[in-house]
């Protein structure tokens, strides 16, 4: 884990989902590892992520990280409880959660409030999990439309919101993907190994 730092700055907000209950899995997994409620990412991604600071200060904006650097032992755990294919990556390698080369983030306003968006930052909201791990995805596959860049029936404001962080990511060497607005590559990712922890 040489290449690990953990990010922190007044005006990013460390809320990492899987540190917390309320995420699909229902499990604080990040805190049963002993992992916690920190952002870690290669440092890479780091220096990335701080060119966003004097946009951040101009708009009077703040960023918050749901996801950054995640152990493949989280990453293992999390399969084991949603053993189904489409939610998690198969496997460690195939996350860049792992390789700390990506990270889940919205902005929000000033005082820590989210920006409204299409979806949470995490459109695998807890509330599907009863249903998917009974079989049912109709719901919620319905739902994870809404998760993609190319969704384009919420409101305006929320498209907007989506668009600007792709602007600002784009603009300081990260890439998006398809379907998940939240989640951003570190761009050259597929050069950097998975990280173990500790
Ligand atoms: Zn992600």
């Amino acid at each position: 884990m040489e290449n690990l730092v953990k990010f922190e700055h007044p005006l990013f907000i460390i809320d990492m989902m899987y540190a917390r209950k309320n995420n699909m899995t229902g499990r604080a997994v990040y805190e049963e590892i002993g992992y916690g409620n920190n952002a870690y990412m290669h440092k890479d991604t780091a220096a990335a992520l701080l060119q966003i600071v004097p946009i951040l200060r101009e708009k009077n904006l703040k960023m918050r990280i749901c996801d950054a650097y995640r152990p493949p032992l989280a990453h293992q755990k999390m399969l084991e409880i949603i053993p189904f294919k489409g939610f998690f990556a198969a496997t460690p390698e195939r996350s860049n959660h792992c390789h700390g080369t990506a990270v889940d983030v919205c902005l929000t306003d000033a005082n820590g409030n989210n920006l409204p968006y299409p979806t949470e930052v995490d459109a695998y909201e807890p509330r599907f999990q009863q249903q998917v791990c009974a079989g049912d995805f109709s719901e919620f596959q319905n739902h994870l439309k809404k998760a993609r860049q190319d969704y384009s029936e919420a409101a305006a404001e929320a498209l907007e919101n989506r668009a600007f962080l792709r602007l600002l990511m784009e603009s300081c060497g990260f890439e998006a993907i398809q379907h998940e607005w939240w989640h951003y590559n570190l761009s050259g990712w597929q050069k950097y190994p998975v990280i173990d922890w500790k």
